[in-house]
């Protein structure tokens, strides 16, 4: 299969390591450099534009930060749109946008080109075991043209509905995930400041019942060390909050917890700038207490 894949960021690279074997695969990434250095790395080709990848290939994949990024390359004459033929597929796994992707499809469609949402959880440590969740947003036939390719990164492969369900669907996800990550902060500071040793609490946290993914796998693994690898980025976190907030909004659906989350890490984006990981966000609550969560 002629495979095509734009955005080779943190977890679009591990993503597209998969796809070598088995595909003719190029790669395209804003910054040349990186695309060179991952055909070095892992094989495959580089192209030189979103329009010449699109020529390429059958499937393209696309994994930018946000959908305002994926619609940056669709034209303009080296675009996505300039490239593509008729009946080739387009998945965007950037966490993005519903309304964004229900325009997008439409304007493959104008092109007789497929298009899903499908974004992925897992992290960077899920992308390179290829045990990701992917959320697919499509009609049914697409969905069933996407899986192949999917399964090569996706362990776990679910159709959500169509267009803009695989999005709301991360979205959602990761509000959570945001949510959780400021309570379980908020949580294990107070009791550090209540005299608890972190690591004590965390025990004990894990063995009841307000233990979490957060609680039970990135406390243990990279607070408490006190390592701090940029995974993901604290700015993308911040902007699946927001999509999850407009979500909701839309469907008229009061969410003051996810609100102020959503405040919570804009403000601690604005601090600790575009580049920190999202579990940094939990040292602006130490700060102000002026206690670490530490083993
Ligand atoms: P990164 O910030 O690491 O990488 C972003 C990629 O997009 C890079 O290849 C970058 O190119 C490219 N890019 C940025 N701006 C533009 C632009 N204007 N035009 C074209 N290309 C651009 O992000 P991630 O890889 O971490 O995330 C990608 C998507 O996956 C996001 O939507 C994120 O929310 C989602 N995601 C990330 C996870 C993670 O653990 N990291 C987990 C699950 C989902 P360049 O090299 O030139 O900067």
């Amino acid at each position: 299969m002629r495979v095509g894949f734009a955005g080779l960021g943190a977890i679009g690279a591990p993503m597209a390591a998969h796809l070598v074997s088995g595909n003719d695969l190029a790669v395209w990434n804003r910054t040349g450099d990186r695309a060179e250095a991952f055909v070095r790395e892992h094989g495959g080709r580089a192209v030189g534009s979103p329009r010449e990848l699109a020529e390429h290939a059958e499937i393209l994949i696309t994994c930018l930060p946000s959908s305002r990024e994926v619609e940056g390359i669709l034209d303009g004459g080296e675009g996505i749109l300039d490239g593509i033929r008729p009946g080739s597929l387009v998945l965007d796994c950037t966490s993005g946008d519903p309304g964004a992707s229900r325009r997008i499809a439409a304007r493959f469609a104008e092109r007789q080109v497929a298009f899903a949402d499908a974004p992925v959880s897992g992290g960077t440590d899920g992308a390179a075991a290829a045990a990701l969740t992917v959320m697919v947003g499509s009609d049914a036939e697409t969905f069933e043209r996407a899986v192949p390719v999917l399964r090569a990164f996706g362990r776990r492969i679910e159709h959500m509905g169509p267009v803009g369900a695989g999005h709301a669907m991360k979205a959602v996800n990761n509000a959570l995930l945001g949510v959780n990550i400021l309570a379980v902060g908020e949580g294990l500071v107070s009791l550090v400041k209540a005299g608890v040793p972190a690591p004590k609490a965390l025990e004990v946290l894990n063995a009841s019942s307000g233990r979490s993914f957060v609680s039970e796998k990135l406390v243990p693994e990279r607070v408490l060390p006190r390592t701090w690898p940029v995974t993901f980025r604290l700015a993308l976190l911040d902007k699946d909050v927001r999509i999850a907030t407009n979500v909701a909004e839309q469907g008229q659906v009061q969410t003051p917890v996810l609100n102020l989350a959503s405040e919570l890490l804009a403000a601690a984006r604005a601090q600790l700038g575009e580049e920190a990981d999202y579990l940094e966000a939990i040292k602006l609550i130490e700060a102000q207490a002026g206690a670490e969560i530490a083993s």
